[in-house]
């Protein structure tokens, strides 16, 4: 195609008018975020590149939620605690487990993915959401002033490709929900890429479900380590992976596996994510073997389908107003502009098989990034907006912090948490006419908290908490 045929397309595409809210993947964050602006009265499309919404949570199947309270008090409100509210009363989540998970402790909750599909189906038709499915957003138009004031950056539209071919969506306001950053990024946001700003990339994992196991006679705790390290040491798996597998109850005998690495697969070059899949798709079936094999009430244990979203840990995140840290996780700082608080442990998972590795991962998971009872973080508004934008906003996986808090906060309550102030904040916008960069944050703070979520700073700030700039790649040094 030449560089004429390429303009030809960009100008003859349709254009679609009359939204106020455009957002980009229709995962936990894009989701929240789409009902909390539809409900606060914008005109809102959620653009969903597969069939469903949920994103991991449904397509990736990692269908189970952790640390939506610190063992003291609940770190959730608004529209997570509405949806963990309506899966219980349906009996979509895992035998044994109800309201106090989502009231005071860290224990979490295994549930039945095709529930919280047609649950956040209805949830969007209810708020008055237009979800369209099987679009991907692939561009995006954007006026840049020329400074001071004016330098700030606004988007005026972005390209969708679908069945129908190319469209051009304009609108008053965006959410970058896509989990690696994508629409920010072809935005020209100033982005952080996993391998290419960081040392490494944190592996991947292909979920599957899997059935027929006796969970009366399954003890994790008990057997799972013994049993992965006595196949490590048979030479049973094709790596020699110590890591000890994941299987989230969901139902009688159903389960979904979290097991295998998929060491340094980039999730940003579709090469390597094609691989990525076929090796997933391999390590899943060797994991079930092992289960059979090696696991006291595992012996039936089957696959039943693998998951059609890679779990992708990390790829891309956006660089903010405020880039949330380690020193700010270690010291549980509290934001006078935080619009959620978050209390899980730093998982991130080994980036090779080496010993030095394991004992990192260890460390981390239930030491130094182990937040203690009653502990938590603050999750100040600037993570969310990328800097200088003015109507622009990341929720979920790819809002801004360094690799260690992302492997705290990528979990999905916090990105629902991420989603709720995002859609809240656009709405704020298309209302007041102010900039994201230059939002009220007093003012999205009383709305979050009259809608529910759980914000206990008692000192506020008109402006954001910001933070000096640090270029993409000087996280390598840290
Ligand atoms: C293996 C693994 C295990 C995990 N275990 C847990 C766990 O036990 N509990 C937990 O809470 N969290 C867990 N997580 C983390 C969590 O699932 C994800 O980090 C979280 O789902 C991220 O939410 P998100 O909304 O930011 O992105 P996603 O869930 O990735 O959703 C993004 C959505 O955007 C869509 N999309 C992407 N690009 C485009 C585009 N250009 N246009 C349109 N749509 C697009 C995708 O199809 C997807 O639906 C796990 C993650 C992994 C990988």
């Amino acid at each position: 195609m030449t560089e004429q045929q390429r303009f030809q397309l960009r100008r003859d595409i349709p254009v679609e008018n009359g939204y106020d809210l455009l957002v980009a993947g229709g995962g936990p964050a894009g989701t929240v975020a789409a009902i909390a602006a539809s409900r606060e009265g914008l005109r809102t499309l959620l653009v969903e590149a597969t069939g469903a919404l949920g994103g991991m949570g449904t397509g990736g199947m990692v269908s189970s939620w952790y640390c939506l309270g610190n063992n003291v008090h609940s770190m959730v409100g608004g529209i997570v605690v509405e949806i963990c509210e309506a899966l219980y009363e349906r009996g979509a989540i895992e035998p044994g487990r109800g309201p106090e998970q989502w009231q005071r402790t860290k224990r979490g909750f295994g549930f039945d993915p095709e529930a919280l599909k047609r649950l956040l189906d209805e949830r969007c038709d209810d708020a008055g959401v237009e979800v369209r499915f099987a679009t991907r957003v692939i561009d995006a138009e954007v006026s840049n002033g020329s400074g001071g004031e004016s330098s700030r950056h606004t988007v005026r539209g972005a390209v969708l490709h679908s069945i129908e071919g190319y469209s051009f969506v304009a609108a008053k306001a965006f959410i970058d929900a896509t989990g690696d950053a994508a629409l920010a990024e072809r935005c020209g946001v100033m982005c952080r890429a996993a391998g290419r700003d960081t040392e490494r990339i944190m592996p991947p994992t292909l979920c599957a479900r899997v059935t027929g196991i006796d969970f009366d006679r399954f003890d994790r705790r008990r057997d799972q380590q013994a049993g992965v390290d006595r196949a490590v040491s048979d030479g049973f798996f094709s790596q020699p992976d110590r890591h000890v597998p994941g299987i989230f109850r969901t139902g009688e005998r159903d389960g979904i596996l979290n097991a295998g690495h998929l060491f340094a697969m980039d999730a940003l070059s579709t090469r390597s994510l094609s691989n990525g899949y076929a090796q997933g798709r391999r390590l899943a079936d060797e994991y079930v073997r092992f289960f059979r094999r090696y696991l006291p009430g595992c012996e039936e244990t089957h696959l039943s389908a693998t998951a059609a979203l890679m779990g992708v840990r990390e790829s891309r995140r956006i660089v903010g107003e405020y880039e949330l840290s380690w020193e700010d996780f270690v010291a549980r700082r509290s934001f006078p502009d935080q619009i959620g608080i978050y209390c899980k442990q730093v998982d991130v998972h080994v980036y090779d098989t080496t010993p030095e590795e394991y004992a990192r991962f260890e460390r981390e998971f239930t030491e130094a990034g182990r937040p203690a009872d009653g502990e938590y973080y603050g999750l100040p508004y600037g993570i969310l907006v990328p800097r200088g934008f003015t109507n622009l906003w990341a929720a979920g996986r790819c809002v801004s912090t360094d690799v260690r808090v992302n492997g705290s906060l990528r979990d999905q309550p916090g990105c629902m948490l991420l989603g709720q102030a995002a859609g809240t904040a656009a709405a704020q916008h298309v209302a007041a006419g102010e900039p994201a960069c230059a939002l009220n944050t007093r003012t999205l703070v009383a709305t979050l908290r009259a809608r529910g979520a759980n914000l206990p700073q008692k000192r506020l700030a008109d402006t954001m908490t910001r933070c000096p700039p640090t270029p993409p790649g000087a996280e390598r040094a840290r």
